[in-house]
């Protein structure tokens, strides 16, 4: 499980700034998907090996009583209790306010690993201005520009620091070979647990003992028609004895630390709701961390088909960049249309682990050249040599040669679906990278 990181202060005194550096490395590959939204208070982060996730907590007044600022305070303390470390930002310029105290002394009791980081410190040279911060009794602080990037990766490396991250990512070294993990996730009340104990009570499902899952995880592995499964914690769901039951709160980072462990994620919508900008967010997440996908809308049983008409165009236009992942229409409380999600489950998977050797990759690449070449681009023709597979799960396509820059988006997108065609690669993102020699 990715590390959580959770930004803490009072307004204004860089936060967004900050979480907007930590969480760059990620922006350019989502930037290109039309139709994306992105909730701006989680996201993904890198620093060398190590991933995690940022959440910015907006203001925080944690003494706040009423209307708005409650609520924020609310929000704050919910993401500082999920958080494995709190980056607790305060203003170098502006000092040490009251407000200050009020966070650092809720902090200081909560006694979760902190890191002091006074923000807007570029060209301070004098460490003296800082000197009043200590008063927080946090101990150091650190002297950084979010604005600039002064500082910030050390800022990173000592948050983490009290961790003890793995040097190797985790990635499948932690599963077994040969079993799909399957996370299903969504907003409260779109029916996943409905969906899940209508599966477990199937009885062509068998539960077999994986080493390394102990009764109390909140994971279970089953068999069916000899693929294993493992279903992993999916946020929202809690396992009491045999049957899983939805838990009141709903917890982002639940979601997102669910997609980023499983194989597969299984999203489930709510027809009578049709895309709400939550189902959005937690698409756009599952598209950024490069998850397979396969979508299923719940609760057909209940709508019209006016209604239908309605969810179907809603999911065009609301999330064509999952254009690739099937689409089910079913109802888990009449148990109709669920049978095939396996189908749909095993076929993502394969294409996320799908190999494709170099020489198939680059005759299919130079087919495509010939077919339709890229445009030229004022003095630069893009001239594509050939192409390796970059990685698994998602695939990623690498394609070398000169001026590669100038390739559009289009035509990344023509070639993307002579690659998908071949490959069968239905239900997987697949990126495609260009690397240019000259
Ligand atoms: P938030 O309310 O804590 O999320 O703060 P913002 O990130 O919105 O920043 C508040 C203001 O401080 C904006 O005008 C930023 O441009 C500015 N700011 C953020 N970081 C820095 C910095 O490192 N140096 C300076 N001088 N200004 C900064
Ligand atoms: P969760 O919060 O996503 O786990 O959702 P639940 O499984 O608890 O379901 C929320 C509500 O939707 C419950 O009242 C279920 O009975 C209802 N529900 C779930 N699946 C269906 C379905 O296929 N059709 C209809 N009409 N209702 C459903």
């Amino acid at each position: 499980m990715k590390p959580v990181i959770a930004l803490v202060g009072r307004p204004n005194v860089g936060k967004s700034t900050l979480f907007n550096r930590l969480t760059r490395s990620r922006d350019a590959i989502v930037a290109d998907f039309a139709g994306l939204t992105r909730d701006r208070h989680y996201g993904n982060g890198k620093q060398g090996k190590h991933e995690y996730i940022v959440i910015d907590t907006g203001g925080f007044e944690p003494t706040a009583e009423s209307g708005i600022y409650k609520e924020m305070a609310k929000q704050t303390r919910q993401a500082v209790a999920e958080a494995d470390v709190v980056i607790f930002v305060v203003d170098a310029r502006g000092g040490l306010s009251a407000q200050d105290h009020d966070i650092g002394n809720y902090l200081r009791r909560l006694g979760k690993p902190c890191v002091l980081a006074a923000n807007k410190a570029e060209g301070m040279h004098d460490g003296q201005q800082l000197v009043e911060f200590f008063e927080l009794g946090l101990g150091e602080v650190h002297a950084v520009s979010a604005a600039h990037g002064q500082g910030v990766r050390t800022l990173v490396e000592l948050a983490l620091a009290p961790l003890n991250l793995p040097d190797e990512p985790e990635d499948d070294a932690g599963s077994e070979p040969g079993v799909i993990r399957l996370a299903v996730a969504g907003r409260p009340n779109v029916g996943k647990s409905t969906l899940i104990n209508t599966w477990l009570g199937e009885e062509r499902l068998v539960a077999f003992d994986m080493p390394g899952t102990t009764r109390d995880a909140i994971s279970v592995p089953f068999e069916r028609h000899g693929q294993r499964f493992e279903l992993i914690d999916t946020a929202g769901l809690r396992r009491r004895g045999k049957v899983f039951e939805a838990i009141e709160k709903f917890s982002v980072v639940k979601t997102l630390q669910a997609i980023e462990s499983a194989h597969v994620v299984l999203l489930l919508l709510d027809a009578t709701q049709g895309v709400t900008d939550q189902d959005a967010h937690i698409a756009g997440y599952i598209l950024e961390s490069g998850r397979a996908v396969v979508l299923a809308v719940n609760k057909w049983d209940a709508v019209d088909a006016y209604q239908r008409e309605l969810v179907q165009r809603s999911i065009e236009t609301r999330l064509p960049f999952l254009k690739f992942a099937a689409l089910h229409f079913i109802s888990a409380k009449k148990r109709q249309g669920i049978g095939p999600l396996w189908g749909a489950i095993a076929q993502a998977y394969k294409a996320a682990m799908c190999k494709m050797s170099t020489p198939v990759l680059t005759r299919l690449l130079l087919e495509a050249v010939q077919f339709q070449s890229p445009k030229r681009s004022g003095m630069f023709r893009p001239k594509m040599r050939y192409a390796h597979q970059g990685g698994m799960n998602p695939p990623i396509i690498v394609i070398h040669g000169n001026s590669l820059d100038h390739v559009t988006e289009a035509y990344k997108r023509f070639l993307e679906g002579r690659f998908r065609k071949e490959f069968d690669l239905a239900g997987t993102p697949l990126r495609i990278e260009m690397r240019t020699s000259a």
